[in-house]
C-alpha cells in the first residue's frame, strides 16, 4: 500500500492553503530547490561544458523519459523529453499524418484543449487546403471515425470538466477504420493509471508541470509506439534528433527510435528539477493513487453539493468516466473563485462558468477535502464572493 502521509510530506506547501490546483501547477516537492542549486553550481559552475558527459545532461531526456513512461503505461526507450506539449502534439499529429497519406481528417473533440486544436490548424494550413480539422462534440467521437479520419486526436481527460475517454475503445475504432490515435495525456499523467502499451496507442503527449510537478516551464513529453518509431518522420528535424548529432553531417538523418522526436538544447536545470520531483513516484502504486483521487473526489462532490446549492456539477458523476478534477458550474464562478483563493483554497475557473478543483492523492487528504467543503460552503452562503475585487479579472484565471 502506498504511504501518502509520507508522500504529502515530500511537498512545500504553504502554511495555511489548501491546493486544489495541482492538475494546473503542481506545488514544490522538497528537494528540488536543492538540485536546481546543485546543476547550476556543482553541474554548471564546476564542470561547465564537460556536464554534458559528466553529469549526464545529453542523457536526461531519455533518462527522465523512461520515469515518465512507467507512469503512463510504456517500456523504457518509448518516451523522450523537451520543449513543450504544444510542440510535441505537433510532431507527433506530423508524424502522424505523414503515416496515412492518402487520408485528410483529422479528427478531435470540442473538449480539446484549445493549443492543441490550434497547433492542428496551424499544421493543416502549411500541408494545404485539402486538409480538415473536424471538431465534434466529446460524445460523437467514435461514430465520427471514418475511413477519411488520418488521425483521432483527443485529449484523454477533459481539462474543464474531467471527463475522461475510453482510451481502449476509442483507440480501437480508430484502428478499425485504419486511422490513428494520439492522446494528450496532460491529465492523466500521474493523475491515474493509463496503460499506453495495451490500448496500442500510436503517439501520446503531455506536459510535466500539473500532475507531476515538475514546475512551470517543465518540459513536455512524447510517446511513440516501438513499432512507429522507425518510421515516423519528424516534422521537427533539430539536430539533436539526428542519429548522430555530433558528426554534424549536413543532411538529417533521423536517430533510430523515439529520441528522433527531440529537437533542439533541452532545459537542463528544469528537467532537473523534474527528474528530482519524479522521484515521489518511485513509492507509489497507480492503483493505489487512482483509489483515492476518487475517494476524495467522491467526499469533495457529496459534501458541496450538500452545502452548495448554487453550484452545479459540471464533471461526470460517474467517477469511471471522471479523471482526477471535479468542476462545478457557477455563474459567478470566476468571483466564488477569487473569494475561495482569498480564503486559502486555491483552485481555479474556465470560461465561462466553470469552478476547477484537482485532486491529487500525493498531497491531498479528506481533511483538505473536508475543509474545503467547509470554506466553500461559507463563501456560497454568506455571499461573500459578491464583492467588486472579487470580480476583477487577472490575465491567468
Ligand atoms: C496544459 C495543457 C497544455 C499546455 O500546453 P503547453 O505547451 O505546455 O503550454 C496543452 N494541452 C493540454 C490538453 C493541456 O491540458
Amino acid at each position: 500500500m502506498t504511504d501518502f502521509a509520507a508522500t504529502k510530506a515530500r511537498f512545500h506547501l504553504p502554511e495555511g492553503v489548501i491546493y486544489l490546483d495541482g492538475n494546473s501547477l503542481g506545488p514544490l516537492p522538497l528537494g528540488a530547490a536543492e538540485r536546481a542549486q546543485e546543476v547550476i553550481a556543482a553541474e554548471w559552475g564546476e564542470m561547465l561544458i564537460t556536464a554534458w558527459n559528466k553529469a549526464g545532461w545529453m542523457d536526461q531526456p531519455a533518462r527522465v523519459g523512461d520515469r515518465v513512461a512507467r507512469l503512463i503505461g510504456a517500456d523504457p526507450g518509448t518516451v523522450v523529453m523537451g520543449d513543450t506539449l504544444s510542440i510535441k502534439v505537433y510532431q507527433a499529429l506530423a508524424s502522424a499524418l505523414e503515416m496515412r497519406p492518402d487520408r485528410r481528417v483529422v479528427l478531435s473533440d470540442s473538449g480539446n484543449f484549445p493549443t492543441d486544436l490550434y497547433m492542428a490548424e496551424g499544421l493543416l494550413e502549411t500541408l494545404g487546403a485539402d486538409y480538415e480539422l473536424r471538431v465534434v462534440a466529446p460524445d460523437d467521437v467514435a461514430a465520427h471515425i471514418t475511413e477519411e479520419v488520418a488521425a483521432v486526436m483527443l485529449t484523454h481527460v477533459d481539462y474543464r470538466t474531467g471527463r475522461m475517454h475510453d482510451m481502449a475503445a476509442i483507440t480501437e475504432t480508430a484502428h478499425a477504420a485504419g486511422a490513428l490515435a494520439l492522446w494528450d495525456l496532460a491529465h492523466s499523467a500521474g493523475a491515474l493509471p493509463v496503460d499506453l502499451k495495451g490500448t496500442g496507442a500510436d503517439f501520446a503527449t503531455g506536459c510535466t508541470y500539473k500532475y507531476l510537478n515538475g514546475g512551470p516551464g517543465a518540459p513536455a513529453f512524447i510517446y511513440v509506439r516501438p513499432d512507429h518509431a522507425a518510421t515516423a518522420r519528424p516534422a521537427l528535424s533539430g539536430w539533436l534528433g539526428h542519429e548522430a548529432p555530433f558528426a554534424f553531417d549536413p543532411s538529417y538523418r533521423p536517430a533510430r527510435g523515439v529520441a528522433r522526436m527531440r529537437v533542439g538544447t533541452p532545459p537542463v536545470i528544469q528537467m532537473s528539477v523534474l527528474e528530482e520531483a519524479l522521484k515521489v513516484w518511485d513509492a507509489v502504486d497507480l492503483d493505489d493513487l487512482r483509489v483515492r483521487s476518487v475517494a476524495l473526489c467522491e467526499r469533495f462532490i457529496a459534501g458541496v453539493e450538500a452545502a452548495c446549492p448554487q453550484l452545479a456539477l459540471a464533471s461526470p458523476r460517474d467517477a469511471a468516466a471522471r479523471g482526477s478534477q471535479v468542476s462545478f458550474r457557477f455563474a459567478h464562478g470566476y468571483a466564488a473563485m477569487q473569494a475561495l483563493i482569498a480564503a486559502g483554497v486555491i483552485g481555479d475557473f474556465r470560461a465561462p462558468d466553470i469552478m476547477r478543483f484537482g485532486f491529487t492523492p500525493l498531497y491531498i487528504d479528506a481533511t483538505d477535502v473536508d475543509r474545503a467543503v467547509e470554506i466553500l460552503a461559507r463563501i456560497m452562503a454568506t455571499g461573500a464572493w459578491d464583492r467588486p475585487a472579487y470580480h476583477r479579472r487577472s490575465a491567468v484565471t
